[in-house]
């Protein structure tokens, strides 16, 4: 399925369906709408829009299917099952799914096959999950007493998820709510819904029970606000900018559904002198241009030891002028498109501020005109401090900040200088230097000598303003459920509230 720039131009524009109670169909108004390729302006995609009336039906299906439906009574083996077979579809198509993440977001598609390889292992790990759900019993009650802690599904669950990232992310979320015994209805940015999109199609195949799961695209005023103010829907779980999570968690508190948050991140990775800079330079460079710095673990801010900053910038500047970047269908590229002029102009506005502001460019800095798509040039920008808004806001491009220190407390100061918190890194030889940062840096990550490693088994989330709640990890399951203690009473119950024989009126 492999596609060269050349044979894009031949390839059909996919027509897309979204799933509702177990049909794959239109929306509610039958209106449809079209997504360019940010790399090759190209149409590549046509999607049914949803508005309100098709959130209110998608929930509606997901209701009956929570309160009447099999998928929460059947066994934990039965939906672990379900979620195998699903991961085995979706390995089976991953070359397609790839392929369509890659034309509606311009990432390189060796980067989008890696997604889906972890996409399917995060499916298998969620079915391994299903069957590990376990409840407690407290001994002590005493002889006539048996208390039951329950872990049941917390319901319906609304997800929000963006265009980053479009089926790992979906696939930190849906497979960890059906292992739980959920219902979902998922809405992915209307800019990379392709690949959601044809989930249904597997889900379909599958013989997902009607309901179960419910995929619908519109923008996220309408249908996004619509799912986190609902009321029929239990929690809500949402991946996107920090702004639009404070806005979730409005309009969730209406009927305080359960909300939780993956958001934005400034992550710093710490240089020192003592590290092997070689591997630092490389990891730097692949933290803050990986997804073209579209990422929220994009470690768009790097903290170097002052008396190693000249030599470690000339090791950056000559990767960032190094790195394959271009076209996302050539295997060889390794930074891809921008996903729209909005945000060319923001990450080109942030540059030109900074450099207004005093900092240093060292390399980059321009977006690439002539050709069609939307590139940017890796950028290094160097005598950042942390009053700039480039060192405190997220840019979401390919766009470095370089600060300096003389001393960890000062590092470390300057790496929780945010009100972000979702990872840090630090890169050093020593031991106690290691071992004091990863105590002290606030962040749900903290990478030693590496950089964005990630295992279904690890917990991820953030802290501060990079979120509520952990995705991943044996923890993940436990999100999309609640407690419930049941008390049981054996024998005669003989200790009355209202004492025998005893007479008000006497
Ligand atoms: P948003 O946070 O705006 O969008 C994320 C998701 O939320 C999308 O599905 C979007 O739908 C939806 N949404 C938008 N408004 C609402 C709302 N009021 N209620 C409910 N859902 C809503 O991200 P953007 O795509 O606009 O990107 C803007 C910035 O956000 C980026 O520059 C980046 O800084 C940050 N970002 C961070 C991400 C992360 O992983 N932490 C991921 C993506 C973006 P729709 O697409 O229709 O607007």
């Amino acid at each position: 399925m492999t596609l060269s720039p050349i044979e894009i131009e031949k390839r059909p524009v996919q027509a897309y369906r979204q799933l509702v109670d177990g049909r794959l169909g239109e929306a509610a108004s039958a209106e449809r709408f079209g997504r360019q390729s940010p790399a090759h302006d190209m149409q590549v995609g046509c999607y049914p829009l949803a508005d309100v009336a098709d959130a209110d039906m998608a929930v509606s299906a997901a209701r009956v299917a929570f309160d009447e439906g099999p998928w929460p009574r059947m066994s934990a083996a039965e939906r672990s099952g379900m979620l195998a077979t699903v991961a085995d579809l979706i390995a089976a198509n991953a070359e397609e799914l790839a392929l369509i993440d890659v034309l509606e977001s311009g990432k390189p598609i060796t980067q989008a096959r890696a997604e889906l390889e972890g996409a399917v292992d995060l499916w298998r790990y969620a079915a391994t999950r299903a069957r590990a759900i376990e409840g407690t019993v407290p001994a002590g009650l005493g002889q006539h007493m048996l208390g039951l802690i329950e872990r049941v599904p917390i319901g319906v669950v609304a997800m929000i998820t963006p265009w980053n990232f479009p089926f790992v992310i979906l696939s930190q979320k849906l497979p960890f709510a059906l292992a739980a015994g959920c219902t979902v209805v998922l809405k992915p940015s209307e800019l990379t819904p392709g690949s959601t999109l044809r989930l249904g199609e597997l889900l379909t195949e599958a013989e997902m029970p009607p309901g179960t799961v419910n995929l619908i695209v519109g923008h996220g005023q309408t249908v996004g606000q619509r799912l986190a103010e609902h009321d029929d829907v239990d929690m809500i779980s949402f991946t996107g900018s920090t702004q639009v999570g404070r806005s979730v968690a409005r309009a969730a508190a209406g009927n305080l559904k359960k909300v939780s948050l993956e958001l934005g991140g400034k992550n710093p990775q710490i240089v020192c002198a003592d590290a092997d800079l070689d591997a630092a330079a490389d990891a730097v460079v692949f933290g803050v241009f990986f997804n073209a710095g579209q990422c929220c673990n994009s470690s768009s801010r790097l903290i170097v030891e002052a008396s190693v900053e000249e030599q470690f910038h000339k090791r950056l500047v000559e990767l960032a002028e190094r790195v394959p970047f271009g076209d996302p269908l050539d295997p060889a590229t390794k930074i891809g498109a921008i996903i729209n002029d909005a945000q060319m102009d923001k990450i080109e506005t942030y540059v030109a501020q900074a450099i207004s502001q005093g900092a240093s460019p060292l390399c980059g800095t321009r977006r690439i005109d002539g050709g069609p798509g939307r590139f940017f040039e890796p950028t290094v920008m160097a005598n950042v401090t942390s009053d700039m808004d480039i060192a405190r806001d997220e840019v979401f491009g390919p766009v470095l900040s370089t600060m300096r220190f003389d001393g960890l407390s000062e590092a470390i100061a300057i790496a929780n200088d945010t009100h972000y918190g979702l990872s840090a890194g630090i890169w050093t030889g020593n031991y106690d230097r290691a071992v004091c940062a990863a105590r002290d840096l606030r962040a749900g990550t903290i990478w030693v000598n590496c950089w964005m490693d990630g295992f279904a088994e690890m917990p991820f989330g953030g802290m501060r303003q990079s979120g509520l709640g952990r995705e991943q990890g044996a923890q993940a399951v436990e999100e999309f459920t609640e407690l419930k203690s049941v008390l049981f009473h054996r024998g005669e119950r003989s200790d009355r509230w209202v004492p025998n024989g005893h007479n008000r009126n006497p």
